[in-house]
This record gives C-alpha cells, structure tokens and sequence, in this order.
C-alpha cells in the first residue's frame, strides 16, 4: 500500500494541514504496520478529528461492504466505511431506516460510531451508539476485539464518542428502525422568543419523533431567540395518498447542484444574514397545518448543494455547538445568544435541540439538556476571543462543547467540560500505551496516554 502527502481539512476547511495519507482497498490493511495514524471516514468532521499533521492519515472510504442484512430483524453489518447514504439506498426499500442520523448522510458509519453522533430524536431515542449493538476493534496490539454492552464494555464506551482514539473501528453491528414509508409528516411553528421556544422543543406533540428549531441568531430585546421549530414523524401509510401510497418505500432522487466557488469574504455579513433569517423566519413559519416531505428533503436540506461550505469563502468557518444541562440551558442560551448577537458576528445557520439521556460513551457529547449548533465564518481577528468567552459559559453552566465539530477548544476547558476524561485516559493508556491512535484533535487537548 502506498500513501501520498496531501493538504487536508474538515468539513470547516479550517485548518487545512499537511497530512500523509493512505487508501486501503481492504479490512485488515485499515491497520498500518508501523507509525502513529488517524482515522478517516467522508472528514465531515468540522475541525481537526480526522486530521494528523505531518503523520499518517487512514481513509476507511474504499472499506465499505456490505457483510450482512436481515429485512426481517433489521439488522446490519457492515465495514467500516460505509456511508449512510448507502445504507438508506440499500434498506429502505426494505422499510429500514437509519435509528439516528447526523444532518448529511455522506458520513461513514465508523465516523458516526468514533463521533457517537445524534440526531433530531436525540431526546426520544438517544444518540447513535443506542442502536449499536457490536463493533470490531482493532487494537494497537493487533488484536480484533468484539465489542458490546457486555463483552469488553469498558473499550465499548470509551470507542463510543472516543473520536478514533482507541483503535480502528472495524465491523460495525446497528439495528436499524422499521418505517412504514419514506415520507415524513412534518410540522412547522414559528415560536417568538426563547422561553416559547424552549417550551415547543420539550413539551410538543407525543406523537413526534423529531423536533428542532432554527433560531434567528440576529434577534433581540424581545425577540430574543426567535425561532421556528420543525417537527415530524416517519409517515404511515394512511398519511399518503395516490403513487406515494402505491410506492411507499420510493422517492425520486434529488437533482444535486454544486456551489462552484469561494464566495467572496463580504457575501455572508450581518446585512445579508439578516435579511435571510427576517425572510425565513415569515415564510417558514407561515407554512400551514402538517406537510408530507421525503425522507431527503427533511433529513438532509443542505447535501441537496454539493461543496456548500465553499459559502463560507477559502477562509473557512467554525461549528460552535455547544449543550448545556436541563436546569442551566435557558439562562446560559440567553447569555450565548445576547453575546453572539451584540458581537454582530451572525450565525448563518443556529440551530437549537433537545437532548435526552447519556449514551454511557465516556466522551460522547449528549447529555440531557439543550443543544445550540452554530456556523461562524473565520474572518477577522475577533471570532476565536469570542468562542473562548462562549466557553466560559459553557463551562459555568455545567455543558460542553461537541469533538466532532471543534477546531479550536483549548485542553483546559476540554478538561472542565468533560468529566470522565481521566477514566478515560486510564483505559486509554492501558489499551493504546504507545498512542498510536492519534490526531490533531488529540493533541491539541491532550487526549493521549498518561505516560505517552
Ligand atoms: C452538514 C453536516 C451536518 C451534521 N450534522 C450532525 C448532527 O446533526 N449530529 C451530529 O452528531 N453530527 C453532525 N455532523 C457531524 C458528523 O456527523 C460527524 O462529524 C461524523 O463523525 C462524520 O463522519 P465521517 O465519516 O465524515 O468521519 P470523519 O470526519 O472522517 O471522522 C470523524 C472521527 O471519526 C474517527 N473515525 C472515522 N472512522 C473511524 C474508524 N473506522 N475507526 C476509528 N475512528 C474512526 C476519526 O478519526 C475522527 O475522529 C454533521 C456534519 C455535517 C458536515
């Protein structure tokens, strides 16, 4: 197997490093022989996770078959680098749809159990790893272990969430979820100030199996954290009518267009953010009783626009998402949303979810409380000063900050946000004692073994 030195990023395209990467056609050559390396998938990641600076780099991408599908139980098994997409195009003709699924389907199912990712269900169905029920690691010794709840459940929840560090997450086992069709029936609310907002999100229809608001982040005084929140449920069969209710499990494929450019550094400014949002928020929350939507249109609005973080100019943009406790979110999304907005550095997107129990991953992100997922373009001196200071609320407000979309984090903070870390590091140390799973995200905050 040969590698070749390349310029690679995240999906923020911030930073763009120099990286030595590998292509392996096959399962066993995910490990490589000598050297330190880091895993990647489809680097939907937004920061620096599946990046490794002037070292070995492993994409999983060509690792992608198919091992075994039951469409009587819903069971999958799969290599590694298999995306979502394929897994919906594959199973759901079969009435199986993905359990939890991030916002782009162009992930690989190892980077989803390495980010243990979750979805707008978060706060009914948990996150990602709820719905794994096996995976192979394949361990710096060169051994594969078979993972689950009960056998080698210590390196089961420190892989879940544990960004790669552990070993290559090999074979993965999901149970996938049975629907009736690919349509969704969706609801949409225009609530007009954060407490209301707060309130649709977790007091909504029972019947709802996805929920999430999109904030205008531009908004103030009284209008502070205006929002439409989105609600829908997989749609039955007596919610379709005509062909969709012939052909439920069909939909027509998207046209896919691409973003061509860089937009230009001044395209995306207060003026122009704020134009869009005072437009989306009249028309979306305007829309009438329920609609019925295909699955790729509600799950998956921005993979319809290929390269679209190209709108965000070569400079790229930070993902600041961030969540806070039940008991503490309403106060501190007030302070983070009052901060953001007097910074007059808007957010294009602002995106608010409730979130349910903890996966037991011991560096996975959800905890119960409220999730804010916020896109920044890095332009001028000002932005990372900012998100320090968002930390600090962070920090005193009990959350933390999401791996799989940070660039930035300083190994202090990362300490204060996640309280099992040292857990963590001691199974790191005795699984990994050489760090030879490593990346720029692990260095940066120091999740690397005790004595390494
Ligand atoms: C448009 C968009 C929307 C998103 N929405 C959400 C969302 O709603 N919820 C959410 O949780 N996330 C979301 N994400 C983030 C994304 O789901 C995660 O970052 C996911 O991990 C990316 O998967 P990937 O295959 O691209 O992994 P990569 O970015 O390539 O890697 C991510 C991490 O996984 C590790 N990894 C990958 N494969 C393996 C393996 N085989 N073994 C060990 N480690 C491995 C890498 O080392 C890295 O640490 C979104 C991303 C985008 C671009």
């Amino acid at each position: 197997m040969r590698s070749r030195r390349m310029s690679l990023s995240g999906w923020g395209r911030f930073p763009v490093q120099e990286c030595e990467v590998w292509r392996p056609e096959r399962y066993h050559d995910l490990m490589l022989r000598e050297g330190a390396m880091t895993l990647r998938g489809q680097g939907r990641s937004y920061g620096d996770a599946a990046l490794n600076e002037n070292g070995n780099v492993v994409l999983n991408a060509r690792v992608n078959r198919f091992i075994e599908f039951s469409p009587d139980t819903g069971l999958l098994r799969t290599e590694p680098g298999v995306t979502l997409e394929e897994i919906v195009s594959v199973c759901l003709p079969h009435g199986w749809f993905l359990p939890v699924t991030p916002g782009t389907k162009y992930v690989s199912i190892g980077g989803c159990v390495a980010a243990d990712v979750h979805g707008k269900n978060h706060f009914r169905d948990g996150s990602f790893g709820a719905a794994v029920q096996a995976f192979e690691l394949l361990t710096a010794d060169g051994a594969r272990l078979s993972c689950t709840r009960d056998n080698n459940s210590e390196l089961f929840f420190a892989t879940l969430g544990g960004m790669g560090l552990t070993g290559v997450i090999g074979e993965v086992t999901l149970q996938l979820r049975r629907v009736e069709s690919a349509w969704m029936k969706v609801r949409q609310k225009k609530s007009p100030d954060l407490e209301r907002v707060f309130a649709d999100l977790a007091d909504g229809d029972p019947e709802d199996e996805y929920r999430v608001a999109w904030i205008d982040c531009l908004a103030r005084g009284r209008h502070l954290g205006r929002s439409v929140t989105m609600s829908a449920r997989h749609a039955r069969m007596d919610d379709l009518s005509g062909t969709r209710r012939g052909q439920p499990l069909v939909v027509a494929p998207r046209r896919k267009r691409t973003l061509p450019f860089n937009f230009p550094g001044w395209a995306l400014n207060s003026l122009s953010i704020g134009v869009f949002n005072h437009l989306y928020y009249a028309r979306e929350g305007a829309r009438g009783g329920p609609s019925v939507s295909d699955y790729d249109r509600y799950f998956y609005p921005l993979d319809a626009i290929a390269h679209w973080n190209r709108m965000y100019g070569k400079r790229g943009f930070v993902q600041y998402q961030c969540v806070l406790p039940s008991d503490t979110a309403f106060d501190g999304m007030r302070e983070i949303l009052e901060r953001l907005s007097r910074s007059r550095r808007p957010s294009f997107l602002a995106v608010l979810k409730r979130l349910g129990e903890e996966s037991g991953g011991l560096l996975s992100f959800p905890m119960p409380g409220y999730t804010l997922a916020l896109d920044l373009p890095l332009r001028g001196r000002g932005l990372l000063p900012l998100l320090d200071e968002l930390d600090r609320i962070v920090i005193e407000k009990g959350g933390r900050v999401y791996l799989a979309k940070d660039a930035r984090l300083s190994a202090e903070a990362f300490r204060h946000m996640y309280p099992r870390l040292d857990d963590w590091l001691a199974i790191k140390g005795r699984i990994d004692p050489d760090n030879r799973f490593t990346s720029s995200l692990a260095r940066r905050l120091g999740l690397e073994p005790p004595h390494g």
